[in-house]
């Protein structure tokens, strides 16, 4: 489970989240809805460990990020500007996550496949397009085979193809009593794939509520 409570970020003088909490339940897709700058990423870098709040809280399972026992089997990131060494081949970057990790080797073949990207894992990172970065975030997220799913939009600059895989990949997770919370600045997005929304815009949570409720209301 995802707490959030009264988390609060400043960059400066401007305030890119402002005393936000939610909380993010099993089995169910949870999508983070709102626009550019509305402060998704700030949440999530903070959630992630990737930056430190100026006050509140935002834990997994009770803990901070750093303070997780077992990081990647418990949560499974995807966040823009985390990726590789573009000089790595897809698949020896994973090699590398799994062995430092102890996860076992035959998982890297199972996430490529899972996010259709076992053909061009041998190549090098610097020669993906966007949407085969994406896919390898994705597969990296996916590698521990974790409880939570925390993906920063997710489905930017996949094809059909990518985004059916995505959609797929998420409603399993949900079905197997597992969390996930995907961040969009788009609501059509959020249509077929999440079933609760946390919609944030100023840094400040404006709604909170199953997602027929929230679209009903646009
Ligand atoms: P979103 O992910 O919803 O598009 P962000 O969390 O990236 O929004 O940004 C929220 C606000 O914080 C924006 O006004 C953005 O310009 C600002 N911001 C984010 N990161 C930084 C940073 N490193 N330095 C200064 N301002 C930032
Ligand atoms: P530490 O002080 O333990 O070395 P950091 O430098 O990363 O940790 O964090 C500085 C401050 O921000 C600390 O007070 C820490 O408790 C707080 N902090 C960092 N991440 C979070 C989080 N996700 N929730 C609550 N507090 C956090």
């Amino acid at each position: 489970m995802i707490e959030v409570t009264g988390l609060t970020k400043r960059y400066g003088r401007k305030t890119a989240v402002d005393d936000v909490g939610f909380t993010v339940r099993p089995g169910l897709v949870t999508g983070f809805l709102g626009p550019n700058g509305a402060g998704k990423s700030t949440t999530l870098r903070v959630l992630l460990g990737l930056d430190r709040p100026d006050g509140g809280t935002a834990l997994i399972d009770g803990r901070r990020y750093r303070d997780l026992r077992h990081p990647l089997r418990t949560v499974g990131a995807l966040l823009d500007g985390a990726g590789p060494v573009p000089e790595r081949r897809g698949v020896d970057h994973l090699t590398w996550m799994a062995r430092s990790n102890r996860i076992p080797r035959r998982r890297v073949r199972e996430v490529l496949e899972l996010v259709g990207l076992a053909d061009a894992a041998g190549g090098r990172v610097k020669g993906y397009s966007l949407g085969m970065r994406q896919r390898l975030g994705l597969a990296a997220a996916l590698l521990g085979d974790p409880e939570i799913l925390v993906l920063d939009e997710p489905v930017n600059g996949l094809d059909p193809d990518g985004i059916r895989r995505v959609r797929q990949l998420l409603r399993d997770h949900a079905a197997a009593g597992r969390t996930v919370l995907l961040s969009s600045h788009l609501m059509a997005e959020m249509a077929g794939t999440a079933d609760h929304a946390i919609v944030i815009t100023g840094g400040r949570i404006v709604a909170d509520a199953p997602l027929d409720d929230i679209s009903a209301g646009h």
